[in-house]
């Protein structure tokens, strides 16, 4: 998200303020303690109000359609490959060069930095549900898991100590202190390519559904859906938000087992990040993709709860198993 207030230096802010978290104790974000960033709200809201606008302006044609959705899935790919899969769960390698394109590119979807993101996000898995979840729909209602907590002053600070593997690389502590930059390159770049119309249906349009597209599953995928997995926690698997945010919809996958760069697990579980990825490891741009391994599989047959498969063995044999050859570790 949008932040306005000046960069703080990374060492000195939230490990003061937070001592004791990022190893796995328990996090401070609560609706009941803090308050709601007023700079944060307002540059949501203005976003939003900008990209409505936006439509008035710059009436719709094929082409600005098929730029907000480019624009679209092409950061939500940032995000989804750069800050969840390899930067919170570091399911593949990667150069550091192109690591840095996955956390600018995901940072242009202005919801902070990449450290920031991974580093809250690890803490979701850790207390997925649980009263220190941090945007549990079960605990604290649907509006709070979907956008109330981003914009609260609870959650504006990197936790640093939970991101510890990534704090060596300078430029993207940089990225993370300073993270108006990609959005207003971005945002320029469109301005300057296509004027009016590119920065409104290109930017602001495109960045307010991608919000809402990426904060779905913190909300709808832990309460709309099937569960093939009895979990802890409440995920879903949801064909409809897959398409929509390019895999991450088979929350249940995920948090059953989240170290695969795999989150749809049998062949008609679309997952379009994990087939970017695969074409990326073609390119030698990224290797080293974790699959799902064998002990997942075969935990499944006790604990699984769909009908459709509900045995390893069916499992095993409904996969699509390209991944017989990866690292499972
Ligand atoms: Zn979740
Ligand atoms: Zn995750």
């Amino acid at each position: 998200m949008l932040l306005l207030e000046s960069p703080k230096p990374h060492n000195t802010v939230e490990i003061l303020s937070n001592p004791a978290n990022g190893d796995g104790s328990k996090p401070q974000v609560a609706p009941d303690r803090g308050h709601y960033e007023p700079s944060a709200v307002f540059l949501m809201t203005a976003v939003h109000m900008l990209g409505i606008a936006g439509i008035v302006l710059y009436p719709p044609s094929w082409s600005l359609i098929a730029l907000c959705i480019g624009s679209y899935y092409i950061r939500m790919f940032g995000i989804t490959a750069g800050y969840h899969r390899y930067f919170a769960h570091r399911t593949f390698r990667t150069s550091r060069w192109f690591q840095f394109v996955l956390a600018f590119l995901g940072s242009t979807a202005t919801q902070r930095g990449a450290l920031w993101w991974a580093a809250h996000h690890r803490d979701h898995h850790r207390h997925s549900d649980t009263e220190i979840d941090l945007h549990s729909p079960i605990q604290r209602g649907f509006w709070w898991s979907h956008i109330g907590w981003i914009v609260h002053s609870s959650s504006t600070a990197t936790r640093w100590n939970n991101i510890k593997d990534f704090t060596k690389y300078p430029e993207l502590v940089v990225l993370d202190n300073w993270r108006l930059v990609a959005p207003i390159v971005y945002a320029t770049t469109l301005y300057w390519l296509g004027g009016g119309p590119a920065l409104f249906w290109g930017y602001f349009l495109s960045t307010a559904i991608l919000w809402h597209g990426t904060f779905v599953i913190n909300s709808l995928c832990h309460v709309w859906g099937s569960r093939r997995f009895e979990t802890s926690d409440t995920s879903r698997n949801n064909l409809w938000l897959a398409l929509l945010t390019l895999g991450e919809g088979w929350h249940n996958n995920h948090h059953h087992y989240h170290s695969s760069a795999r989150q749809g697990w049998l062949w008609w579980e679309v997952d379009g990040t994990y087939y970017a990825l695969k074409l990326l490891e073609k390119l030698r741009i990224v290797e080293k993709l974790k699959g799902v391994p064998e002990r997942v599989w075969s935990r499944s047959g006790s604990n699984a709860i769909s009908n459709t498969p509900s045995t390893a063995a069916e499992l095993r044999t409904a996969i699509n198993l390209i991944d017989a050859t990866e690292s499972a570790t």
